[in-house]
């Protein structure tokens, strides 16, 4: 009997023999009993914790696949790319996807693969890049902070037929709102530390794979490199995760009508959402016909029509009064903040990313209105 992954989020890791804990128990412990030969299961605190399977349970239901948690989303994806690249010569990743990842990628040049940027909208560019040299073709879609929406059908053939392994961040999505094990990728990355834990409290990360090889090399990554998440922050992810569902759709519905809102102010000068973004609609609603998400950016009219400045990106998000100025996105707090703020983001000087939370949405419209009036008179 399967039933669906809602369902199965919410019971991931409990037991249902009389007297059980009906909440999974924090097991705090560095170590287990045990003698003679050791059970890889229970040997040693850096192998395996039961908070982590609860969470990988629950995460696996939610792709019909297998998960490996780790300590960030950094983690997971260092994992996943040693994994994938050993042996090949190239990377291909967004040219606009979440910086972070692609600095962690560009560092394993000295090991032999090289970070190739594309432009994943690009197919053509995309076959070529993979099939010159051995390659790993790791997407992002939409990505951050640009909610560029790319082509899982077709960047799965190209993948497929160049032999290179397809891995998607799906982190911006989550796996309620986008399969990409459905579109040939041998991997879905996930930071937990934005929707899928979603309160703002925790880091985490995730590998999720239907290929038993893959998950068994990204657990051994995760037990010899280390990057295990603490029993209390695996408990937090599994309890902030029961609530996915229902969180993903108030926020997609919020992020909507947000980015619908933005469209017709002439304070903005674009507004980039998969929901309403009309050059990739068509895609979009294909491979995420659930929602769009959370996540969305704006960039600001300047003085004589131009582009924003970085200064009035500033007195925007200064002028909200509800919408908190924070990096990360996900949670269950409506937060915004001036990309480019950060050196190392290739944003526009006015972008401004905001991730819906789960307030009325007639309250975000008014913050977001009355920023923009204050910050932008005339
Ligand atoms: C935040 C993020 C990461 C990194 O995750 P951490 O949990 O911060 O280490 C990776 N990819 C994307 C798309 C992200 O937004």
């Amino acid at each position: 009997m399967n039933f669906s992954p809602e369902s199965r989020i919410v019971h991931a890791g409990t037991e249902r023999a009389p007297g059980a804990p009906l909440s999974p128990p924090l097991l705090a412990t560095s170590t287990y009993v045990s003698q003679g030969e050791p059970d890889p299961a229970r040997g040693y605190g850096r192998m395996a914790n039961p908070g982590w399977e609860a969470v990988e349970e629950a995460l696996g239901a939610v792709e019909d696949a297998g998960a490996v948690v780790f300590a960030s989303g950094q983690a997971a994806c260092l994992a996943a790319l040693l994994s994938l690249a050993a042996g090949r010569e190239r990377i291909v990743m967004p040219e606009d996807g979440y910086y972070n990842v692609r600095a962690l990628a560009e560092k394993l040049r000295p090991h032999g693969a090289r970070v190739v940027p594309v432009d994943l909208l690009d197919l053509a560019a995309v076959e070529r890049a993979v099939g010159e040299r051995p390659s790993v073709l790791w997407a992002e879609t939409p990505t951050n902070p640009l909610l560029r929406v790319a082509d899982l059908t077709s960047l799965g053939v190209i993948a497929a037929a160049a032999g290179a392994p397809f891995a998607v961040d799906n982190t911006v999505a989550t796996g309620l709102l986008q399969r990409p094990l459905d579109f040939g990728a041998v991997a879905s990355v996930y930071s937990m530390t934005k929707a899928i834990s979603g309160h703002s409290d925790v880091l985490g990360g995730a590998v999720v794979t239907r290929d038993a090889a893959l998950l068994a090399a990204v657990r051994d990554w995760r037990t010899t490199g280390g990057g295990i998440p603490g029993p209390f922050e695996a408990w937090l992810v599994l309890r902030g995760m029961k609530t996915l569902p229902l969180r993903i759709e108030r926020m997609s519905g919020n992020a909507m009508a947000i980015a619908r809102f933005l469209s017709g102010h002439r304070a903005v000068r674009a507004v980039h959402y998969p929901g309403t973004t009309t050059a990739t609609l068509d895609i979009a609603s294909k491979q995420m016909p659930n929602g769009a998400g959370p996540l969305l950016s704006f960039e600001l009219a300047g003085p004589g029509g131009g582009p924003g400045t970085a200064a009035q990106a500033d007195a925007v998000i200064a002028a909200a009064r509800l919408i908190v100025p924070a990096t990360s996105f996900g949670g269950v707090e409506s937060n915004w903040e001036r990309r480019s703020r950060w050196a190392a983001e290739s944003a526009p000087p006015s972008l401004i990313r905001l991730s819906a939370g789960i307030e009325p949405v007639q309250d975000l419209l008014t913050d977001i209105e009355a920023a923009l009036a204050a910050a932008m008179p005339g």
